[in-house]
């Protein structure tokens, strides 16, 4: 037998995390790195935050888990805020960032189907490098071939144009199109932040066609930006959007969130999860809103994320030959390079203690949780100054 028991489809590094201590991770041999990754903006309140730690346990000693077939005073509640805070109506709680984007493209289908009023329109436009997860519908949302090869047929339904091109968006609806799904700031794909215009124009033709517009905010949303969500900045809301990631600060939990009008084909029988929603999840959910959804902490991240951003701008000036610029908002930020970023985010790793997650366009992400200070600031950018100094790229492949 030569397969390891967790099946290998991820190319583990030698990191071995055992411990996390507020914004470091402490490995199995006693390193100790600083995670300015977040478990791919995961952990926005860092590692060992007493107050999400507080609520699971409270919440795993009362109740864990019920089915969803009984009424839910905890997912009520979390849902309320949800809605009281954003443009949507109602909530579907999920496991999972990819499955948020299921249900989301699942609503945006049963919006023009459930009541036959235009089952001929079931196509979603979607964007080049564009990320939403791993799931066959969610694979077939990407039109990225790497995650395609070897899973075809992938899900029909599915139109793919350039990332912020407006005019090839609107080139492409036709009488087959439910929606339109997009990453305001694309995470995956590299920090690439939406224009203004291209988001704007995005709500302008939805509504000009009938169409929904769904945000995929697993990435970018919950407080990441420096807003709440990343769609404020642009002065335009979604029909349905999809968010994970840091909502659960580490407890894994997604959410697609709509408005009333738009979640009409998602009545009883059509759509459910086991465990979506329940009970520990939602204490993790109400924990980390305690904590992020304040005016006060979201100036704070907007601080932090400029300050940070302006070190970053300032440092890879010494580095012209490694660096082109920096990209991104809040705490989501993005550093593209002049050189292959995988190998440099494995020197700073390795070398240097330090965890950023490499992205597609030549771009590796800076992603720390929300609750870092000057301190964390500095010691980034300390070991990023000492990592770029020593950094030899590796000779490309012949
Ligand atoms: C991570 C991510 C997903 C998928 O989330 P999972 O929890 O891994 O299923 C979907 N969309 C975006 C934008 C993401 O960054």
């Amino acid at each position: 037998m030569s397969i390891t028991p967790l099946m290998p489809v991820y190319p583990r590094c030698g990191v071995r995390p055992v411990r996390g201590e507020h914004c470091h991770l402490i490995s199995e041999d006693g390193t100790r790195y600083l995670d300015f990754a977040s478990g791919i903006a995961v952990n926005l309140l860092g590692h060992s935050h007493p107050h999400l730690i507080g609520a699971i346990q409270r919440q795993a000693e009362t109740l864990m888990h019920v089915s969803n077939l009984y009424g839910s005073p905890q997912g009520e509640a979390l849902a309320q805020r949800l809605v009281d805070m954003t443009f949507a109506d109602t909530v579907f709680f999920t496991n999972s960032g990819a499955e948020a984007v299921e249900c989301a493209i699942k609503t945006a289908r049963a919006y023009h189907q459930y009541h036959g009023q235009a089952p001929e329109r079931f196509e979603i436009i979607t964007y080049r490098n564009a990320f939403h997860g791993r799931t066959m519908g969610t694979i077939s949302a990407s039109d990225q071939e790497k995650m395609h090869k070897g899973f075809l047929p992938i899900l029909p339904g599915f139109h793919y144009v350039d990332f912020n091109d407006l005019e090839a968006t609107k080139a492409l609806i036709g009488p087959h199109t439910a929606g339109i799904l997009v990453e305001p700031i694309q995470g995956e794909g590299g920090i690439r932040e939406g224009s203004e215009e291209f988001i704007k124009g995005l709500r302008a033709l939805c509504d000009e066609h009938g169409l929904l517009l769904i945000f995929d905010e697993v990435q970018c949303g919950v407080a990441r930006s420096g807003t709440m969500f990343a769609y404020e900045q642009y002065g335009v809301a979604p029909d349905v959007m999809a968010i994970a990631k840091g909502i659960g600060g580490g407890f894994p939990l997604g959410a697609c969130l709509a408005t009333e009008t738009a979640a009409r084909g998602m009545v009883f029988g059509t759509h459910g999860s086991t465990y979506g929603g329940n009970p520990l999840a939602m204490a993790a959910g109400n924990a980390v809103l305690d904590v992020v959804a304040t005016p006060e902490f979201l100036a704070q991240v907007r601080a932090t994320g400029d300050r940070l951003k302006a070190r970053l701008e300032q440092f890879i000036g010494n580095y012209p030959d490694l660096f082109e610029m920096v990209r991104g908002k809040g705490l989501m930020l993005g550093v593209k390079c002049k050189v292959e970023p995988r190998p440099f985010v494995a020197h700073m790793r390795d070398n240097h203690q330090l965890l950023a997650v490499a992205a597609g366009d030549m771009t590796f992400r800076v992603l720390p949780p929300l609750v870092i200070d000057d301190s964390h600031i500095d010691e980034f950018m300390d070991k990023l100054s000492a990592a770029a100094a020593s950094y030899v790229p590796p000779a490309p492949a012949a």
